[in-house]
């Protein structure tokens, strides 16, 4: 087995303007005697024609390498790095940096982080999951996990462990110190508590990290969204008219620091009565209606539900313990949504002068 390159750059990836080679989704390419095995990287691993697509490659390949009879082609889930030199210095391994935030407390932040966080997972990508609400750190009571994080050196310097749970890693405040004392910390010790679980933790390399944001919009909000360096905000709030004035605080606090928000989901939306009809307890269209005012996307809707609250609970969220329900289903989309979104933007600032780096690799 040797490696060898592969030009894909006739083949555009089926859902960006781009082709396989100038997004770098051509990997771990080598040749046994007359067969080739490649891994190409996919925005969606459930596209509908996935076999048109890996006909294409294969077509492409036999046309280049005339010697070649046998081409086997493996997909796997294509990310695009976000360019940011201060993730890159902060995070290098880390392609994609997401804070889940809430203008108020109350309407299912964490909730929503944990299971889009699963749900990233169970689209192909690797994810990791920070707890920054330093003041109510709900993650591990979610993921049902106590143990301290291990400490390893790694390079020589002392680097905390995330946990692992259900394919997501973790590293929350609550699993550090007790929660009567995180309550009382002040904003610079939440900041460089942050800080710690970015450079002082060993992510390896991840697609997505996300971080659960305290919520709110004041001084400690706006300190800690430009201590991490973010590729974008995603902001949940309920129908309820005064948890989107709150929401529509928290777009524009994250308009201040230049982090583009990536979308509002909505939590509670409705409830479904049994009877195929709908119950609106909190009102109607408040989401939406914001992502209107602001041209924001509208990531998704989702209903109150007894087992999102049950399986949250029991530390086994619904997306991975019913993950066959319409709510995990719902919270797939919205994952998809967000793997799509951010790989067009990052997509659409790839450069010639990228491409040369990611020929000469
Ligand atoms: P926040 O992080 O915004 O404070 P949480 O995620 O802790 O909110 O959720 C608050 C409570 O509401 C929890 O008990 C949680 O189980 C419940 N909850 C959140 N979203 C839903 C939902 N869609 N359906 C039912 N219960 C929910």
């Amino acid at each position: 087995m040797k490696d060898i390159k592969i030009d894909l750059s006739n083949v555009k990836e089926p859902f960006l303007d781009k082709s396989l080679s100038e997004l770098g989704f051509v990997f771990n390419v080598s040749r046994s005697n007359d067969k080739i095995t490649l891994d190409v990287g996919l925005s969606d691993l459930f596209y509908d024609g996935k076999e048109d697509f890996k006909n294409k490659i294969i077509n492409e390949v036999l046309k280049q390498l005339p010697d070649i009879k046998i081409v086997e082609v493996n997909f796997k889930l294509g990310v695009v790095n976000h360019k940011n030199q201060q993730k890159e210095e902060i995070l290098p391994g880390v392609k994609n940096t997401i804070a889940i935030a809430s203008g108020k407390g109350g309407v299912g932040k964490s909730t929503v982080a944990v299971n889009i966080a699963l749900a990233l997972v169970q689209e192909g990508a690797s994810v990791g999951l920070i707890d920054a609400d330093i003041y109510g750190p709900s993650i591990p009571l979610m993921l049902n996990i106590y143990k301290k994080p291990a400490v390893a050196v790694i390079n020589e310097r002392k680097m905390l462990l995330p946990a692992e749970k259900y394919g997501l890693k973790i590293m929350s405040i609550g699993l550090l110190v007790d929660y009567d004392t995180a309550v009382v910390w002040r904003g610079p010790m939440a900041s460089s508590a942050l800080r710690q679980f970015m450079v002082d933790t060993h992510w390896g390399d991840l697609d997505f990290l996300l971080f659960d944001m305290p919520p709110g919009t004041g001084d400690i909000q706006l300190t800690l969204s430009q201590v991490i360096p973010l590729t974008g905000a995603i902001i949940i709030t309920t129908p309820q008219e005064i948890a989107v004035a709150d929401a529509r605080k928290g777009h524009k606090m994250f308009e201040k620091v230049n982090v583009p928000t990536l979308g509002i989901v909505e939590n509670m939306s409705y409830y479904n009565k049994g009877d195929g009809n709908r119950d609106y307890i909190f009102g109607k269209g408040g989401g939406k209606q914001l992502c209107e005012e602001y041209k924001l996307n509208f990531l998704g809707e989702i209903p109150i539900s007894t087992m999102i609250r049950e399986k949250g609970d029991e530390g086994s969220p619904i997306v991975y313990s019913l993950p066959d329900s319409e709510e995990a289903r719902i919270f797939r989309n919205i994952s998809k949504k967000i793997i799509l979104d951010l790989n067009k933007r990052n997509s659409d600032t790839i450069t010639n002068q990228d491409l040369e780096i990611i020929m000469e690799e």
